[in-house]
């Protein structure tokens, strides 16, 4: 019997796979081990699902490799990897709202905000890369007029391994595995420990939707057995990663210790939002409100570090923590909470001691700051604003990775921009000004990989996203992100 349990969603039961997926198949794991999945809205086991370790990893790697030199990679056109993609969006569509409730129960986001926005954009990431599988090529290159032609071709890479973290469960699947599939690799992927449900399901779409067995190979497990099995594979050609700097390193190590596989990173951020004083105050304090406290700041981009400059700092202060404090808190099946909890206690026990210490190098809490008392408990912490911040202190200078922006004031647009840059990362930042001159000025000048200009978080799947410094390696999103599972031969014919 397959492994698989039954859940509970917001008001029926459902069964959902639980196992290892190779091959199209579901499988224990090798050593019969199993971990518990919580719900961080009230800190229950909702179930176990099979923990993958190495054996696992290599026959999910072997059946990768026969389906990419039988049934997929080059055997297969791109007009057939693209309807492949569209019916699978469209199977994602169908159980969009099942999909939602899974990711809400398990990874504790807003039912409306998974579905609408998570979900939706994935399908859309889908139908994107369908767009792009047939329309990425290469060229033909005279070397010697009349007698002798060049010609590039752009092939699949091969196996791609891929890890993703807990907060986009499945935005971060949809990122990795789109463009994978429309370049022809096939993919062993690691879910996070914290939420390999939404992905577990997926797999039932893949094998649904018509993917030759052994294209799409996923393995729940941690970072420290199926994880790191995936970024020292000896058959693996690239790896994929989303996450932390320092598991970031980890991978690349692993990478370049094994077979100098290709890496690319998606790694943290500590995102600056810079308001100028010619600033739509009341819609500046919007998006950053939405910048810092969206996810419950359990986001990458989070723009965290809020530099406003001194002349409007207390006005902005007093909207930003109303709108703070209008956050929609509660229990995230329910249609209207657009802030939900962490994703585990560690991480809320994390975010409460960066508030504390904060705190005790002279930051003031003008709002938020403590646990949040949810009914059946939880792991949530209250939307909060420290004021008075300096560029020294540890809130200001590492990823909290939950709902804490870190205020501090400007005097000059030089001041702004040296505080903005003084960072490791360099991820994201947002400009609010009314001088199309200075946006244009101050946009050229941060270290980033994307700046928002009068806005904040707005993603496209067709414009590439990606971080400078510490903030990672490479690009997803965009026909940059297809280019990273493609590799160039050149072939030269004398004619
Ligand atoms: P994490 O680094 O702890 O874990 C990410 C994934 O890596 C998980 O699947 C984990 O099991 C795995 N992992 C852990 N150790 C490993 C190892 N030694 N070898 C291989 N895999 C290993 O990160 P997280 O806590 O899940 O996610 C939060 C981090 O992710 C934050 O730093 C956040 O900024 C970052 N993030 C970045 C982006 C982006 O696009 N730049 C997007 C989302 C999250």
């Amino acid at each position: 019997m397959a492994p698989s349990a039954k859940i509970q969603l917001n008001d029926k039961e459902v069964e959902v796979p639980t196992g290892i997926f190779i091959n199209n198949e579901w499988h224990y794991a090798a050593d019969s081990s199993t971990f518990e999945v919580l719900n961080p809205a009230n800190g229950q086991v909702i179930t176990s699902v099979a923990h993958g370790k190495s054996e696992d990893v290599d026959k999910a790697v072997s059946a990768a490799r026969k389906a990419f030199k039988t049934t997929w990679g080059k055997n297969v056109g791109p007009e057939e990897r693209a309807s492949l993609l569209l019916k699978l969006a469209d199977l994602m569509e169908r159980d969009q709202q099942l999909l939602a409730e899974i990711e809400s129960v398990n990874g504790g986001k807003g039912v409306r905000i998974a579905r609408d926005l998570d979900i939706g954009d994935t399908i859309g990431c889908l139908r994107y890369y369908a767009g792009w599988a047939g329309k990425v090529h290469g060229e033909t290159i005279e070397t010697a007029p009349k007698t002798k032609l060049a010609y590039t071709l752009l092939e699949p890479l091969g196996v791609a391994g891929q890890v993703i973290p807990w907060n986009y469960p499945i935005g971060m699947w949809g990122w990795k595995v789109a463009p994978a599939l429309a370049a022809g690799c096939s993919i062993v992927m690691k879910p996070s420990e914290l939420t390999p449900l939404s992905a577990l399901y997926l797999c039932k779409l893949i094998k649904e939707a018509g993917y030759p067995a052994g294209a799409v190979n996923l393995v729940p497990g941690f970072g420290q057995t199926a994880g790191a099995a995936i970024a020292s594979h000896m058959d693996i050609d690239k790896v994929a990663f989303t996450g932390s700097v320092m598991t970031g390193r980890k991978i690349m190590e692993a990478a370049a210790k094994s077979n100098l596989k290709k890496v690319t990173l998606e790694l943290g951020g500590k995102s600056p939002v810079l308001v100028f004083p010619s600033a739509d105050l009341e819609e500046a304090a919007n998006w950053a409100a939405l910048g810092c406290f969206f996810n419950s700041g359990q986001d990458c981009t989070a723009g965290s570090r809020l530099l406003v400059h001194e002349e409007v700092h207390d006005k902005f202060i007093e909207i930003l923590v109303a709108k703070a404090k209008a956050c929609a808190i509660g229990n995230p099946l329910d249609e209207a909470t657009s802030f939900g909890p962490l994703i585990s206690s560690a991480q809320r026990d994390k975010v409460l001691s960066y508030v504390d210490s904060g705190v005790s190098e002279g930051a003031k809490v003008a709002t938020g700051g403590k646990k949040w008392k949810a009914e059946n408990g939880g792991f949530y912490v209250e939307p909060t604003v420290l004021t008075g911040c300096k560029p020294s202190m540890q809130c200001v200078r590492e990823e909290i990775f939950g709902p804490v922006m870190s205020v501090m004031t400007f005097r000059s647009e030089e001041e702004a921009l040296e505080m903005a840059n003084d960072s490791i990362y360099g991820l994201a930042a947002g400009v609010f000004t009314g001088n199309a001159k200075q946006a244009m000025r101050v946009s050229g000048e941060l270290s980033a990989g994307t700046v928002w200009v009068n806005q904040y978080n707005v993603l496209s799947n067709a414009v590439p996203f990606g971080g400078v410094r510490q903030s990672g390696i490479g690009r997803e999103l965009g026909l940059a992100g297809i280019k990273e599972y493609l590799s160039t031969k050149s072939v030269h014919h004398n004619v």
